[in-house]
């Protein structure tokens, strides 16, 4: 399965600003934003005037490297947001926040969205009752989140269950700690996604 392999830290000096790709090292000191806070390579310190193409092509990238997609996925993630009601940017970012991987990363049960990725695809969870190992799969309002009884030996899980990561949970989403489940309340609304992306300019580098 194709997936990213640069070095994380790249991505966020790229794009000037944290995108907390890496869990825990990303609230420390030993962040590279904050170290070098300026592109990697040799003309990363370059200044470089950026055309209107650029500023929308950089918040595409932006968030595409925030939820490790893929370009060709990611297309099609903006062609399902655009046949749905409502406006196609939020939609989007609702679309993205629905995956699975996603919806464990939220939950606090992955340090990162690339840690855990790779617990969904070890087949830590379930939905509704039912095994579900592919990160991609786009969760619903009501759908149930579980963690295999089996996995719960996994020190992994058990240490990012204990602190939910570190991180609060979002109010579309409900841990129960006690059943080793999470509940997906609602989709998001654009209020309740912690996104620095400006997702117009998304839009308008996909209607070029
Ligand atoms: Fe980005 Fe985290 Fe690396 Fe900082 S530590 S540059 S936020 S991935």
């Amino acid at each position: 399965m194709a997936r990213y392999t640069e070095a994380a830290c790249r991505l966020c000096r790229r794009e000037g600003e944290k995108l907390y790709l890496k869990g825990d090292r990303c609230y420390s000191p030993k962040c590279s934003v904050g170290r070098r806070s300026y592109a990697p390579g040799q003309h990363g310190q370059d200044r470089k005037k950026v055309s209107e193409y650029g500023v929308q092509l950089r918040e595409k990238q932006k968030l595409r490297r925030i939820y490790g997609i893929l370009e060709r996925q990611f297309a099609g993630y903006f062609t399902l947001a655009e046949r749905k009601k409502g406006i196609t940017g939020e939609n989007l970012l609702q679309v993205l926040e629905s995956r699975l991987d996603n919806v464990v990363y939220r939950l606090g049960l992955g340090a990162s969205r690339k840690e855990a990725r790779q617990l969904v695809r070890h087949g830590h969870f379930q939905v509704n009752g039912k095994k579900v190992n592919i990160p991609s799969f786009l969760v619903r309002p009501g759908d149930i989140l579980t963690i295999k009884e089996g996995s719960l030996s996994s020190t992994k899980i058990k240490e990012n269950l204990e602190d939910a990561g570190g991180r609060a949970i979002p109010e579309w989403l409900e841990l129960d700690k006690t059943n080793f489940s999470g509940k997906v309340k609602a989709l998001p609304t654009r209020e309740q996604i912690d996104v620095p992306v400006r997702e117009q300019l998304i839009v308008e580098y996909y209607s070029r």
